[in-house]
């Protein structure tokens, strides 16, 4: 295991990317004026090299994005979070390829996954689940994003693939999880998934019960991906993950659900069962805010549900 993380650590590149255009200098100026505890700014933006022509991004505003480079077309999974860090992200990605972009994956519909999207080309290829475009549809107020829905090819099958050149893509489906259009980007050739919102490390993982997200579609989703010949898991929020580690988010998510059952078979309440967890009921969202539960919520409601 070490043998793989050291080979992975020395094939990192990281290539930080110089600030474009006179709108980002602007907004720079603008923070630079607010006092500095007011000041939030992103980590810069980075293209970590994971194999060859395949890179994480990260940093910037939003989630992690992928590249994957083919001879003919560069694939971009995930749109970041805003226009300002995609106009980044593909500025850096001229800087490593001459290949054209020309097709966008979204891995599913949350904003810090999609809402950069206006920051690509007008004629740019968009793939994601149904579902992914169906939540997208309701989300987006902004007639510049709404201008990119009818761009959206979707898919509700288990899987298509993608040949951007040379190599093989492709894109799965296993059903719901974080939420419910949640696509898994495989690259065989490179060993390589992206997971999207699917792996978290160091926390809980994040179930989207108001898009119709499920902890226990999530177990059946990350099975299907460790059943996958690959060696690197790259997803929204994480440093680029070993199979190892997948697993062990697996079988910590399994613990829980386990444990929450055999409570609910004693016949305890929701409020015992999350007090031998530490934890409390999470307090309603103010009006036009979503309640993000905790995972203990989550899977006491999808046991009891009638
Ligand atoms: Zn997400």
């Amino acid at each position: 295991m070490k043998g793989i993380k050291v080979l992975r650590v020395a094939m990192i590149v990281f290539l930080t990317l110089a600030f474009g255009t006179g709108a980002v200098a602007q907004q720079q100026q603008q923070r630079q004026a607010q006092p500095a505890q007011y000041r939030h700014e992103p980590a810069p933006l980075t293209l970590e090299k994971i194999a060859e022509g395949v890179y994480q991004v990260k940093g910037g505003s939003g989630a992690n994005a992928g590249v994957i480079i083919g001879r003919e077309e560069i694939m971009v999974i995930d749109a970041k979070m805003s226009e300002e860090s995609a106009q980044q992200m593909l500025t850096g990605i001229k800087k490593i390829s001459d290949v054209p972009i020309t097709v966008l994956v979204l891995t599913h519909s949350d904003g810090d996954h999609v809402n950069g999207i206006t920051a690509f080309p007008s004629d740019i290829k968009i793939i994601a689940h149904a579902e992914t475009k169906r939540d997208m549809d309701e989300a987006f107020k902004d007639e510049a994003q709404r201008a990119y829905l009818p761009r959206i090819k979707t898919f509700d099958t288990k899987s298509i693939e993608y040949d951007p050149g040379d190599r093989k893509v492709r894109l799965l489906y296993f059903g719901p999880a974080h939420t419910s259009g949640d696509i898994v980007v495989y690259v065989p050739d490179a060993k390589v998934a992206f997971l999207g919102d699917l792996y978290f490390a160091g926390r809980d993982p994040l179930v989207h019960r108001h898009k119709n997200g499920n902890s226990f579609g999530l177990v059946n989703v990350l099975q299907s991906a460790l059943a996958l010949d690959a060696e690197t898991f790259l997803s929204g929020h994480a440093e680029a993950a070993t199979r190892a580690d997948v697993e062990g988010m697996l079988r910590a998510l399994q613990e829980k659900q386990d444990k929450v059952k055999a409570m609910v078979g004693e016949g305890k309440s929701l409020a015992e069962i999350l007090e031998s967890f530490g934890l409390k009921e999470t307090p309603p969202a103010p009006p036009g805010r979503t309640r993000f539960m905790n995972l203990v919520e989550v899977i006491y409601l999808e046991l009891t549900a009638k």
